[in-house]
C-alpha cells in the first residue's frame, strides 16, 4: 500500500511549497504528518496515521495528528473522503481521481480516468448549486476479501 518514490516526492514538493504560500509554519511534526498520508494510498484515518507514526514520535498525540490533519484540509493541502460512518478519512492525492472502495474492508483505492473526469454533470446537479469537482466512487469487493470470501 506504498506509492511510488516519484509520486511521494511530487507531494512532498507540493506540500512544502503550499505550505509557504499559506505562510504555515513547516514544523518537524507536520512534515512527517503529512509524509506519512503521503506515503499511503489506502486513505487512512487519524487513529491509522496516528498508530503509524507512534513508533518514531513518542511525544505525538492523537489530537495533534486531528488539528494537524484538519489545519492542511483547510488549507487545501490534503482532501477528506467525505462524512462516513465511523472515521474522515484523509487523502493527499490532489490530483483528479476517483476510487474504488471495498465495502467488506473499507479499503479504498485510487485510479485516474479521462472519460470519468469528463462525466457531463446532470442538471438536477447544476440546479443545487456550482459544481466545483465531480469524482466516482466504485463500489465492490476487493480482491483479498474475494479470496477470504471464496476459502
Ligand atoms: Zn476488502
Ligand atoms: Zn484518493
Amino acid at each position: 500500500m506504498g506509492i511510488h518514490q516519484s509520486e511521494l516526492d511530487k507531494r512532498m514538493e507540493h506540500f512544502r511549497s503550499g505550505c509557504i504560500k499559506a505562510g504555515l509554519k513547516l514544523t518537524q511534526q507536520r512534515l512527517e504528518i503529512f509524509k506519512a498520508l503521503a506515503a499511503r494510498d489506502d486513505h487512512p484515518d487519524a487513529e491509522a496515521l496516528f498508530s503509524s507514526l507512534r513508533s518514531h514520535m513518542p511525544t505525538l498525540s492523537l489530537d495533534t495528528v486531528y488539528r494537524t490533519l484538519w489545519l492542511l484540509n483547510d488549507l487545501g493541502l490534503i482532501n477528506t473522503l467525505g462524512p462516513r460512518r465511523e472515521s474522515i478519512r484523509f487523502d493527499a492525492n490532489l490530483r483528479q481521481h476517483h476510487h474504488f472502495v471495498c465495502l467488506r474492508c473499507g479499503l479504498t483505492r485510487d485510479f485516474e480516468s479521462d472519460l470519468l473526469n469528463e462525466l457531463p454533470i446532470p442538471e438536477d446537479a447544476h440546479a443545487m448549486g456550482k459544481v466545483l469537482a465531480s469524482q466516482v466512487e466504485l463500489r465492490g469487493i476487493c480482491d483479498s476479501c474475494s479470496q477470504i470470501e471464496a476459502l
